[in-house]
Protein backbone atom coordinates (compact mmCIF):
# COMPACT_ATOMS: atom_id res chain seq x y z
CA UNK A 1 0.00 0.00 0.00
CA UNK A 2 1.33 3.59 -1.02
CA UNK A 3 0.38 6.32 1.65
CA UNK A 4 1.75 9.67 1.37
CA UNK A 5 -0.56 11.23 4.00
CA UNK A 6 1.64 12.03 7.08
CA UNK A 7 1.42 10.79 10.03
CA UNK A 8 0.68 13.08 13.80
CA UNK A 9 3.92 12.14 14.40
CA UNK A 10 5.58 13.19 11.31
CA UNK A 11 3.74 16.46 11.26
CA UNK A 12 3.98 17.47 14.33
CA UNK A 13 8.33 17.39 13.73
CA UNK A 14 7.62 18.74 10.35
CA UNK A 15 5.94 21.62 12.59
CA UNK A 16 8.44 21.81 14.71
CA UNK A 17 11.88 22.07 12.48
CA UNK A 18 9.87 24.47 9.99
CA UNK A 19 9.01 27.06 13.29
CA UNK A 20 12.83 26.23 14.32
CA UNK A 21 13.85 27.12 10.89
CA UNK A 22 11.82 29.90 10.46
CA UNK A 23 12.47 31.60 13.98
CA UNK A 24 15.82 30.52 15.07
CA UNK A 25 17.82 29.58 11.47
CA UNK A 26 16.81 31.93 8.86
CA UNK A 27 17.47 35.36 10.68
CA UNK A 28 20.78 34.59 11.11
CA UNK A 29 21.76 32.60 8.10
CA UNK A 30 23.35 35.51 6.61
CA UNK A 31 25.04 36.60 9.19
CA UNK A 32 26.79 32.91 10.03
CA UNK A 33 27.28 32.70 6.07
CA UNK A 34 28.96 36.00 6.34
CA UNK A 35 31.01 34.95 9.56
CA UNK A 36 32.09 31.89 8.52
CA UNK A 37 31.22 30.55 11.92
CA UNK A 38 30.09 27.28 14.02
CA UNK A 39 26.58 28.70 15.23
CA UNK A 40 26.78 27.57 19.04
CA UNK A 41 23.82 29.37 20.39
CA UNK A 42 21.31 27.97 17.18
CA UNK A 43 22.42 24.29 17.74
CA UNK A 44 22.32 24.44 21.56
CA UNK A 45 18.66 26.02 20.95
CA UNK A 46 17.87 23.17 18.94
CA UNK A 47 19.12 20.40 20.90
CA UNK A 48 17.38 21.80 23.85
CA UNK A 49 14.18 21.10 21.40
CA UNK A 50 15.20 17.75 20.87
CA UNK A 51 16.30 18.30 17.54
CA UNK A 52 19.94 16.94 17.52
CA UNK A 53 18.73 13.70 19.25
CA UNK A 54 15.33 12.67 18.36
CA UNK A 55 16.60 9.88 15.92
CA UNK A 56 18.94 8.25 18.51
CA UNK A 57 17.16 5.12 19.81
CA UNK A 58 15.31 5.87 23.80
CA UNK A 59 17.89 3.36 25.23
CA UNK A 60 21.33 5.56 24.84
CA UNK A 61 18.60 8.75 26.05
CA UNK A 62 17.77 9.27 22.36
CA UNK A 63 14.04 10.72 21.12
CA UNK A 64 13.81 7.06 19.89
CA UNK A 65 11.90 8.36 16.11
CA UNK A 66 13.05 5.25 14.55
CA UNK A 67 10.95 6.23 11.27
CA UNK A 68 13.26 7.57 8.67
CA UNK A 69 10.89 9.65 6.67
CA UNK A 70 10.23 11.93 9.58
CA UNK A 71 14.51 12.42 9.92
CA UNK A 72 14.34 13.37 6.29
CA UNK A 73 11.34 15.60 7.20
CA UNK A 74 13.65 17.56 9.86
CA UNK A 75 16.50 17.52 7.53
CA UNK A 76 14.81 19.56 4.51
CA UNK A 77 12.97 21.88 6.90
CA UNK A 78 15.80 22.75 9.03
CA UNK A 79 17.80 22.79 5.70
CA UNK A 80 15.02 25.34 4.30
CA UNK A 81 16.27 27.29 6.93
CA UNK A 82 20.16 26.98 5.94
CA UNK A 83 21.77 24.15 5.03
CA UNK A 84 25.11 24.69 6.70
CA UNK A 85 23.02 25.50 10.15
CA UNK A 86 21.06 22.39 9.15
CA UNK A 87 24.27 20.55 8.98
CA UNK A 88 25.83 21.76 12.65
CA UNK A 89 22.43 20.51 14.26
CA UNK A 90 22.66 16.76 12.50
CA UNK A 91 26.42 16.24 11.11
CA UNK A 92 26.66 14.49 14.25
CA UNK A 93 24.76 12.06 13.02
CA UNK A 94 27.56 10.34 10.67
CA UNK A 95 29.98 9.74 13.07
CA UNK A 96 26.98 8.07 15.16
CA UNK A 97 25.82 6.30 11.90
CA UNK A 98 29.44 4.78 12.28
CA UNK A 99 29.59 3.83 15.90
CA UNK A 100 26.16 2.22 15.18
CA UNK A 101 26.79 0.42 11.94
CA UNK A 102 30.50 -0.73 13.17
CA UNK A 103 30.58 -0.83 17.23
CA UNK A 104 29.90 -3.56 19.43
CA UNK A 105 27.31 -2.85 22.31
CA UNK A 106 29.31 -1.55 25.23
CA UNK A 107 30.64 0.65 22.44
CA UNK A 108 27.27 2.04 21.30
CA UNK A 109 26.38 2.14 25.12
CA UNK A 110 29.27 4.19 25.97
CA UNK A 111 29.78 6.64 23.18
CA UNK A 112 25.85 7.34 21.93
CA UNK A 113 24.14 8.72 25.24
CA UNK A 114 26.72 11.73 24.90
CA UNK A 115 25.02 12.69 21.84
CA UNK A 116 21.90 12.81 23.15
CA UNK A 117 22.49 15.04 26.42
CA UNK A 118 20.02 17.97 25.26
CA UNK A 119 21.50 20.19 27.98
CA UNK A 120 25.11 19.38 27.41
CA UNK A 121 25.55 19.26 23.61
CA UNK A 122 27.98 16.72 22.68
CA UNK A 123 28.93 16.29 18.98
CA UNK A 124 30.73 14.10 16.23
CA UNK A 125 33.15 14.15 13.59
CA UNK A 126 33.14 11.32 10.59
CA UNK A 127 36.88 11.33 9.80
CA UNK A 128 37.61 9.00 6.24
CA UNK A 129 38.55 11.69 3.34
CA UNK A 130 42.45 12.49 3.19
CA UNK A 131 44.23 14.44 0.88
CA UNK A 132 45.34 11.55 -1.34
CA UNK A 133 42.08 9.04 -0.87
CA UNK A 134 39.02 11.17 -1.55
CA UNK A 135 36.78 8.90 -3.72
CA UNK A 136 38.56 6.04 -3.36
CA UNK A 137 38.58 5.19 0.02
CA UNK A 138 40.43 2.33 0.11
CA UNK A 139 43.53 4.10 -0.92
CA UNK A 140 43.71 5.60 2.64
CA UNK A 141 47.40 5.91 4.56
CA UNK A 142 46.18 6.86 7.92
CA UNK A 143 47.81 3.98 9.67
CA UNK A 144 46.69 2.14 13.37
CA UNK A 145 49.46 0.12 14.34
CA UNK A 146 49.25 -2.23 17.57
CA UNK A 147 51.23 -0.73 20.62
CA UNK A 148 51.00 -1.00 24.55
CA UNK A 149 47.74 -3.01 24.63
CA UNK A 150 46.24 0.02 21.66
CA UNK A 151 46.51 1.28 18.82
CA UNK A 152 49.19 4.75 17.34
CA UNK A 153 47.12 6.90 15.01
CA UNK A 154 49.46 8.46 12.57
CA UNK A 155 47.64 10.62 9.31
CA UNK A 156 45.87 13.51 7.91
CA UNK A 157 42.45 13.55 7.09
CA UNK A 158 41.10 16.50 5.22
CA UNK A 159 37.39 17.81 4.78
CA UNK A 160 36.16 16.88 8.47
CA UNK A 161 33.46 18.65 8.83
CA UNK A 162 33.48 19.26 13.00
CA UNK A 163 36.99 18.38 12.79
CA UNK A 164 38.99 18.98 15.66
CA UNK A 165 36.29 21.10 17.61
CA UNK A 166 34.15 17.48 17.95
CA UNK A 167 34.02 15.73 21.56
CA UNK A 168 34.24 12.40 19.66
CA UNK A 169 36.03 11.63 16.20
CA UNK A 170 34.98 8.07 14.30
CA UNK A 171 38.68 8.00 12.45
CA UNK A 172 39.09 5.12 9.50
CA UNK A 173 42.80 3.88 9.48
CA UNK A 174 44.50 0.92 7.87
CA UNK A 175 46.00 -1.43 10.44
CA UNK A 176 47.28 -3.43 6.69
CA UNK A 177 48.15 -0.92 3.57
CA UNK A 178 48.57 -4.02 1.45
CA UNK A 179 45.09 -5.14 2.56
CA UNK A 180 42.82 -2.60 0.75
CA UNK A 181 39.52 -2.49 2.05
CA UNK A 182 40.34 -5.29 4.41
CA UNK A 183 42.74 -3.72 6.62
CA UNK A 184 40.53 -0.96 7.45
CA UNK A 185 39.37 -0.02 11.05
CA UNK A 186 37.71 2.49 12.89
CA UNK A 187 38.43 4.23 15.77
CA UNK A 188 36.73 6.27 18.48
CA UNK A 189 39.59 9.36 19.30
CA UNK A 190 37.60 11.36 22.04
CA UNK A 191 38.78 15.47 22.13
CA UNK A 192 41.80 16.21 24.05
CA UNK A 193 43.68 12.94 22.98
CA UNK A 194 47.15 13.38 22.84
CA UNK A 195 48.67 13.38 19.25
CA UNK A 196 45.07 14.68 17.81
CA UNK A 197 45.54 18.31 16.16
CA UNK A 198 43.37 20.55 14.19
CA UNK A 199 45.03 21.42 10.97
CA UNK A 200 43.70 24.00 8.58
CA UNK A 201 40.12 25.52 8.80
CA UNK A 202 38.98 25.45 5.36
CA UNK A 203 36.77 28.29 3.67
CA UNK A 204 34.16 27.33 1.83
CA UNK A 205 32.12 28.52 -1.12
CA UNK A 206 28.84 27.43 0.87
CA UNK A 207 27.72 25.71 3.94
CA UNK A 208 29.88 28.12 5.56
CA UNK A 209 28.42 28.03 9.01
CA UNK A 210 29.34 24.51 9.09
CA UNK A 211 32.92 23.58 10.32
CA UNK A 212 35.57 22.08 8.24
CA UNK A 213 38.44 21.24 8.98
CA UNK A 214 41.81 19.08 8.79
CA UNK A 215 42.83 16.50 11.48
CA UNK A 216 46.09 15.58 12.41
CA UNK A 217 47.38 12.58 13.82
CA UNK A 218 51.05 12.19 15.00
CA UNK A 219 51.76 9.45 17.20
CA UNK A 220 48.05 9.16 18.65
CA UNK A 221 47.48 6.41 21.25
CA UNK A 222 43.93 5.20 22.08
CA UNK A 223 43.00 2.17 23.95
CA UNK A 224 42.27 -1.21 22.10
CA UNK A 225 38.55 -0.56 23.16
CA UNK A 226 38.47 2.14 21.26
CA UNK A 227 38.38 -0.29 17.99
CA UNK A 228 35.01 -0.11 16.98
CA UNK A 229 33.76 -3.99 16.26
CA UNK A 230 36.80 -4.62 19.14
CA UNK A 231 39.89 -6.49 17.84
CA UNK A 232 40.33 -7.96 14.42
CA UNK A 233 36.78 -6.61 13.19
CA UNK A 234 37.28 -5.28 9.80
CA UNK A 235 34.91 -1.60 9.01
CA UNK A 236 34.76 -1.73 5.39
CA UNK A 237 31.55 -2.95 5.36
CA UNK A 238 30.34 -0.81 7.79
CA UNK A 239 31.91 1.96 6.57
CA UNK A 240 29.80 1.22 3.13
CA UNK A 241 26.85 0.49 5.47
CA UNK A 242 27.19 4.03 7.57
CA UNK A 243 26.75 6.04 4.17
CA UNK A 244 24.47 4.11 2.32
CA UNK A 245 22.03 4.74 4.87
CA UNK A 246 22.92 8.60 5.69
CA UNK A 247 22.61 9.38 2.22
CA UNK A 248 18.66 10.21 1.56
CA UNK A 249 19.31 12.34 4.22
CA UNK A 250 22.01 14.28 2.74
CA UNK A 251 19.18 14.37 -0.17
CA UNK A 252 16.95 15.71 2.17
CA UNK A 253 18.63 18.38 2.96
CA UNK A 254 19.86 19.26 -0.45
CA UNK A 255 15.89 19.26 -1.20
CA UNK A 256 15.37 21.61 1.43
CA UNK A 257 17.34 24.39 -0.33
CA UNK A 258 15.53 23.49 -3.44
CA UNK A 259 12.16 23.95 -2.15
CA UNK A 260 13.46 27.58 -0.41
CA UNK A 261 14.79 28.59 -3.88
CA UNK A 262 10.91 27.55 -5.41
CA UNK A 263 8.97 29.01 -3.19
CA UNK A 264 11.35 32.05 -3.48
CA UNK A 265 11.09 32.40 -7.31
CA UNK A 266 7.07 31.79 -7.15
CA UNK A 267 6.83 34.64 -5.11
CA UNK A 268 9.19 36.86 -6.86
CA UNK A 269 7.90 36.42 -10.39
CA UNK A 270 4.33 36.69 -9.26
CA UNK A 271 4.96 40.20 -7.89
CA UNK A 272 7.59 41.09 -10.56
CA UNK A 273 5.98 42.95 -13.78
CA UNK A 274 7.76 43.57 -16.76
CA UNK A 275 6.07 44.38 -20.44
CA UNK A 276 3.05 44.66 -17.95
CA UNK A 277 2.23 41.26 -16.27
CA UNK A 278 3.87 39.46 -13.66
CA UNK A 279 6.50 37.28 -14.77
CA UNK A 280 4.98 34.40 -14.04
CA UNK A 281 2.68 34.64 -16.56
CA UNK A 282 5.52 34.84 -19.17
CA UNK A 283 5.26 31.46 -20.95
CA UNK A 284 8.95 31.17 -20.24
CA UNK A 285 9.68 31.90 -16.81
CA UNK A 286 5.59 29.72 -15.91
CA UNK A 287 7.49 26.82 -17.58
CA UNK A 288 10.49 27.17 -15.71
CA UNK A 289 8.83 26.94 -12.46
CA UNK A 290 6.78 23.95 -13.95
CA UNK A 291 9.69 22.18 -14.51
CA UNK A 292 11.17 23.44 -11.13
CA UNK A 293 8.40 22.41 -9.02
CA UNK A 294 8.21 18.71 -10.53
CA UNK A 295 12.21 18.30 -10.00
CA UNK A 296 11.73 19.50 -6.14
CA UNK A 297 8.26 16.55 -6.14
CA UNK A 298 10.20 14.05 -7.92
CA UNK A 299 13.68 14.60 -5.14
CA UNK A 300 11.09 13.77 -2.10
CA UNK A 301 9.79 11.15 -3.50
CA UNK A 302 13.37 9.20 -4.18
CA UNK A 303 13.96 10.41 -0.44
CA UNK A 304 10.81 9.15 0.89
CA UNK A 305 10.52 6.09 -0.77
CA UNK A 306 14.35 5.47 0.24
CA UNK A 307 13.08 6.67 3.70
CA UNK A 308 9.91 3.71 3.88
CA UNK A 309 12.50 1.28 2.60
CA UNK A 310 14.85 1.70 5.34
CA UNK A 311 11.81 1.38 7.84
CA UNK A 312 10.63 -1.51 6.32
CA UNK A 313 14.26 -3.33 6.30
CA UNK A 314 14.37 -3.61 2.83
CA UNK A 315 18.12 -3.31 1.15
CA UNK A 316 19.10 -0.56 -1.58
CA UNK A 317 19.16 -3.36 -4.42
CA UNK A 318 18.97 -0.62 -7.03
CA UNK A 319 21.14 1.99 -4.96
CA UNK A 320 18.01 3.95 -3.80
CA UNK A 321 19.95 5.39 -1.58
CA UNK A 322 22.45 6.65 -3.64
CA UNK A 323 19.80 7.67 -6.10
CA UNK A 324 17.96 9.72 -3.92
CA UNK A 325 21.13 11.89 -2.90
CA UNK A 326 22.34 12.12 -6.49
CA UNK A 327 18.96 13.54 -7.94
CA UNK A 328 18.40 15.54 -4.92
CA UNK A 329 22.06 16.94 -5.09
CA UNK A 330 21.85 17.57 -9.44
CA UNK A 331 18.45 19.15 -9.23
CA UNK A 332 19.04 21.31 -5.69
CA UNK A 333 22.00 23.14 -8.21
CA UNK A 334 19.62 23.25 -11.15
CA UNK A 335 16.43 24.76 -9.30
CA UNK A 336 18.77 27.02 -7.45
CA UNK A 337 20.51 28.30 -10.80
CA UNK A 338 16.65 28.61 -12.29
CA UNK A 339 15.99 31.02 -9.33
CA UNK A 340 18.50 33.42 -9.61
CA UNK A 341 17.39 33.44 -13.69
CA UNK A 342 13.64 34.24 -12.76
CA UNK A 343 15.03 37.18 -9.95
CA UNK A 344 17.30 38.56 -12.94
CA UNK A 345 20.19 40.61 -11.92
CA UNK A 346 19.00 40.82 -8.06
CA UNK A 347 19.28 37.15 -7.70
CA UNK A 348 23.39 37.69 -8.44
CA UNK A 349 23.38 40.04 -5.97
CA UNK A 350 23.82 39.71 -2.05
CA UNK A 351 20.57 41.02 -0.77
CA UNK A 352 18.45 38.27 -1.76
CA UNK A 353 18.98 34.66 -0.15
CA UNK A 354 19.10 32.85 -3.52
CA UNK A 355 23.01 33.19 -4.47
CA UNK A 356 23.73 31.62 -0.80
CA UNK A 357 21.55 28.54 -1.38
CA UNK A 358 23.01 28.33 -5.35
CA UNK A 359 26.31 28.25 -3.28
CA UNK A 360 25.64 25.72 -0.53
CA UNK A 361 23.43 23.33 -2.91
CA UNK A 362 26.85 23.04 -4.75
CA UNK A 363 28.06 20.55 -2.13
CA UNK A 364 25.48 17.76 -2.23
CA UNK A 365 27.18 16.73 -5.59
CA UNK A 366 30.45 16.39 -3.67
CA UNK A 367 30.47 15.06 0.01
CA UNK A 368 29.55 11.81 1.07
CA UNK A 369 30.27 10.31 -2.27
CA UNK A 370 30.46 12.85 -5.24
CA UNK A 371 27.92 12.29 -7.90
CA UNK A 372 29.83 10.52 -10.19
CA UNK A 373 30.69 7.92 -7.41
CA UNK A 374 26.34 7.74 -6.88
CA UNK A 375 26.01 7.00 -10.38
CA UNK A 376 29.03 4.68 -10.08
CA UNK A 377 27.18 2.58 -6.91
CA UNK A 378 23.93 2.80 -8.95
CA UNK A 379 25.22 0.94 -12.34
CA UNK A 380 27.29 -1.36 -9.78
CA UNK A 381 23.78 -2.21 -8.60
CA UNK A 382 22.42 -2.39 -11.84
CA UNK A 383 25.26 -5.36 -12.77
CA UNK A 384 24.28 -7.30 -9.71
CA UNK A 385 27.56 -5.73 -7.79
CA UNK A 386 26.21 -5.22 -3.67
CA UNK A 387 28.23 -2.60 -3.60
C1 LIG B 1 32.55 20.84 2.90
C2 LIG B 1 33.00 19.40 2.92
C3 LIG B 1 32.74 18.62 4.04
C4 LIG B 1 33.16 17.29 4.08
N1 LIG B 1 32.95 16.55 5.20
C5 LIG B 1 33.54 15.32 5.31
C6 LIG B 1 33.51 14.60 6.53
O1 LIG B 1 32.89 15.02 7.52
N2 LIG B 1 34.18 13.41 6.60
C7 LIG B 1 34.87 12.91 5.54
O2 LIG B 1 35.47 11.84 5.68
N3 LIG B 1 34.90 13.57 4.36
C8 LIG B 1 34.27 14.76 4.21
N4 LIG B 1 34.32 15.46 3.03
C9 LIG B 1 35.06 14.89 1.91
C10 LIG B 1 34.18 14.47 0.75
O3 LIG B 1 33.42 13.33 1.08
C11 LIG B 1 35.12 14.27 -0.45
O4 LIG B 1 35.52 15.56 -0.86
C12 LIG B 1 34.47 13.52 -1.58
O5 LIG B 1 34.25 12.19 -1.21
C13 LIG B 1 35.32 13.56 -2.86
O6 LIG B 1 36.66 13.28 -2.61
P1 LIG B 1 37.78 14.26 -3.22
O7 LIG B 1 37.41 15.63 -2.82
O8 LIG B 1 39.11 13.76 -2.83
O9 LIG B 1 37.61 14.16 -4.79
P2 LIG B 1 38.24 13.02 -5.74
O10 LIG B 1 37.92 11.69 -5.24
O11 LIG B 1 39.66 13.35 -6.02
O12 LIG B 1 37.41 13.27 -7.07
C14 LIG B 1 37.70 14.31 -8.00
C15 LIG B 1 36.71 14.17 -9.16
O13 LIG B 1 36.93 12.90 -9.82
C16 LIG B 1 35.72 12.16 -9.84
N5 LIG B 1 36.00 10.73 -9.71
C17 LIG B 1 36.79 10.11 -8.80
N6 LIG B 1 36.78 8.79 -8.99
C18 LIG B 1 35.95 8.55 -10.03
C19 LIG B 1 35.50 7.37 -10.70
N7 LIG B 1 35.89 6.15 -10.33
N8 LIG B 1 34.64 7.51 -11.74
C20 LIG B 1 34.23 8.75 -12.14
N9 LIG B 1 34.61 9.89 -11.54
C21 LIG B 1 35.45 9.79 -10.49
C22 LIG B 1 34.92 12.68 -8.66
O14 LIG B 1 33.54 12.42 -8.81
C23 LIG B 1 35.25 14.17 -8.71
O15 LIG B 1 34.45 14.80 -9.66
C24 LIG B 1 33.85 16.75 2.96
C25 LIG B 1 34.08 17.54 1.83
C26 LIG B 1 33.68 18.85 1.81
C27 LIG B 1 33.98 19.68 0.58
Amino acid sequence: MVDFALTDEQLQFQRLAHDFAEKEIRPVAALYDEKDEFPWDVVKKAAKMGLTSFYFPEKYGGGGVEDRITEFIVSEELAWGCAGIQTCILGTGLAAAGILAIGTEEQKDKWIPMFCDENNLKIGAMCLTEPNAGSDVQSLSTTAVPKDGGYLINGVKCFITNGGIADVHVVFATTDPAAGWGGLAAFIVPKGTAGMSMGKKEHKLGVRASHTAEVIFQDCWVPAENRLGGEGAIAALGALQMLEYTRPGVGAAALGIARAALEYAIDYAKTRVQFRKPIIAHQGIGFKLADMAIKVEAARLLIWKAGWMSNVKAPFNKGEGSMAKLYAGDIAVEVCIDAIQILGGYGYMKEYPVEKWLRDSKIYQIWEGTAEIQRLVISRKLGGKSF
